[in-house]
């Protein structure tokens, strides 16, 4: 069956992401400083790999990429609240500004913890670039968000996120019909 059958409803077009991505874009660009050392964007792997390919080709100065994961959710659609990192930076970032990309920051655990990571790794200064924020489910506070989109209180998939690892493709945000979280 054709993957845009298995969406109940999309909350976010591609062309209305692509809009704010620009936004944000501008707003990063605007706020880094051209004498420091270029920033590292440090996406959270697997989900921020769509916005991160986006971001980064919009912002207008030199910067570095990475990634870092961590895993909370397992299959299922509600965070463990313990999150594990399994994959650590390869840049170093003593010295350096990182800017965190999420894809979807939910209770706050996940970012709250890679904060902690990050600013132990040596980095000077940490700031959250998340894609979606669902603040109706926040459990742990956290500084910064430089947030493109606020999340109504549903398990959303595409632009990188995922149900069970499938879904990431989507060019599109969208919530799934109830057949098929199961
Ligand atoms: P947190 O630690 O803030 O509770 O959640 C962190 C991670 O859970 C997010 O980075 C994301 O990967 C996943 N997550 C949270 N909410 C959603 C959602 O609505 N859809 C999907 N696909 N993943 C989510
Ligand atoms: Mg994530
Ligand atoms: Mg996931």
């Amino acid at each position: 069956m054709a993957l845009d059958s298995h969406i109940e409803k999309v909350l976010w077009t591609a062309g209305e992401i692509s809009d704010r991505v620009a936004e944000l874009a501008a707003e990063i660009t605007s706020d880094l400083s051209p004498n420091s050392p270029a920033p590292v964007l440090v996406g959270v792997a697997t989900g921020a790999f769509v916005f991160l390919a986006d971001l980064v080709r919009q912002i207008k100065l030199p910067i570095s990429v990475d990634f870092i994961r961590a895993d909370s959710y397992g299959a299922g659609t509600e965070s463990t609240g313990a999150p594990r990192l399994s994959l650590d930076l390869k840049l170093d970032v003593t010295g350096k500004h990182v800017i965190l990309v999420e894809d979807i920051v939910d209770s706050g655990s996940t970012v709250a913890s890679l904060i902690g990571h990050l600013e132990k790794k040596g980095a000077s200064s940490v700031s959250v670039c998340a894609f979606l924020d669902k603040p109706a489910r926040r459990k742990v506070e956290f500084r910064v968000v430089l947030c493109i989109l606020q999340c109504p209180d549903y398990f959303v998939v595409g632009y990188g996120m995922d149900f069970a690892e499938v879904y990431r493709n989507l060019p599109y945000v969208g919530v799934l019909k109830p057949e098929f979280y199961s």
